[in-house]
């Protein structure tokens, strides 16, 4: 029987394009340490080339789903450039003309924790961003989470691995029950750390602030596009260090930046409202500029997009 999987009628896998329904591995197969990407391919939005996708730093990407393999002891038996025709096979097939998003998967076989099976799912995305689009400026209500984010030397923040996604579940499941529209973890030290899927930035008087790498947090792409666009082009700036809970309750806007979500901003922590303008301007202009780097208007960032 043949399922469908979001819409897309094909993925990739092991070396082929196949139905998605029949893209099966055995309930027999360990799951614990198998890993993926989350990738986004944006329609450019030069009048010229309407219609043309662009995968957005496939080549960061590639290099993490690699990384994130070797870190759980697993060998991936394809090049990242085997990795992108894969991609671009499976987006042709479908005839997918919007945005889509990609998310590359890494099985463990059972018996050879080394050997793998490769998926790479596709399905199309609406963007939230835009400054009139309601699931930009929608209300978000967040809440710090009882459940911290796990030390590095418990899991790997730096692999994006399954297992540390149950940590996620947890927190969100938790806000769910407690009429909360996500969470904010604290590290096992108790500063922030990031999201449940994404990384956090705050604006205080008009300074971007963000937590390091070393607290818990997964080396985001958005990250580090942010850590490059919000100084360099927009001229605001940003200081990598440990934000204590209080202060979050004290910005004047935060935000979350990541793939999966793109720039969202937030409107509570634990009930308290931040700032006096919801989204707030420092923010509304990141994600502005941030829309124009995905959909290929500008220039100087054009070498972070791959083509389809
Ligand atoms: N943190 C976590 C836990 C995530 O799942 C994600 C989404 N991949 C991010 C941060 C943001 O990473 P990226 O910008 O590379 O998508």
């Amino acid at each position: 029987m043949s399922v469908a999987f979001h819409g897309a009628k094909f993925c990739w896998m092991n070396g082929e394009v196949i139905e998605t329904g029949k893209a099966l591995v055995s309930a027999m197969e360990p799951i614990h340490l198998g890993v993926f990407e989350g990738i986004k391919a944006y329609v450019e939005n030069d009048v010229q080339s309407r219609g043309k996708l662009n995968i957005f730093r496939w080549t960061s990407h590639a290099e993490r789903l690699q990384r994130s393999a070797a870190i759980c002891g697993m060998k991936i038996p394809y090049t990242d450039e085997e990795l992108l025709e894969a991609t671009r096979e499976t987006i042709r097939a479908n005839g997918f003309d919007m945005n889509v998003y990609i998310q590359p998967r890494i099985w463990p076989k059972a018996g050879a924790p080394q050997d793998v099976h490769v998926v790479v799912p596709v399905w199309t995305f609406e963007t939230v961003l835009g400054r009139d689009n309601p699931q930009f400026s929608k209300n978000r209500r967040f809440m710090i989470s009882t459940w911290r984010r796990f030390a590095s030397d418990a899991l790997p923040p730096q692999a994006k691995t399954w297992a540390n996604y149950g940590n996620s579940a947890l927190a969100l499941r938790e806000a769910a029950r407690l009429g909360r529209d996500g969470a904010i973890f604290l590290d096992s030290r108790g500063f922030i750390s990031e999201g449940t899927g994404a990384c956090i930035m705050a604006v205080r008087n008009g300074k971007v602030i963000t937590p390091p790498v070393t607290a818990s947090i997964l080396e985001s792409v958005t990250r580090d596009t942010m850590l490059k666009i919000i100084p360099e082009d927009l001229g605001i700036t940003v200081d990598v260090r440990d934000i204590a809970r209080v202060e979050l309750y004290a910005s004047d806007e935060v935000f979350l930046c990541g793939t999966g979500g793109e720039i969202t901003p937030l409107s509570s922590i634990d009930d308290l409202p931040l700032g006096k303008e919801y989204p707030g301007p420092v923010t509304m202009r990141i994600a502005e500029y941030y829309a124009d780097v995905l959909a290929g208007i500008i220039d100087k960032h054009k070498s972070w997009l791959t083509s389809v």
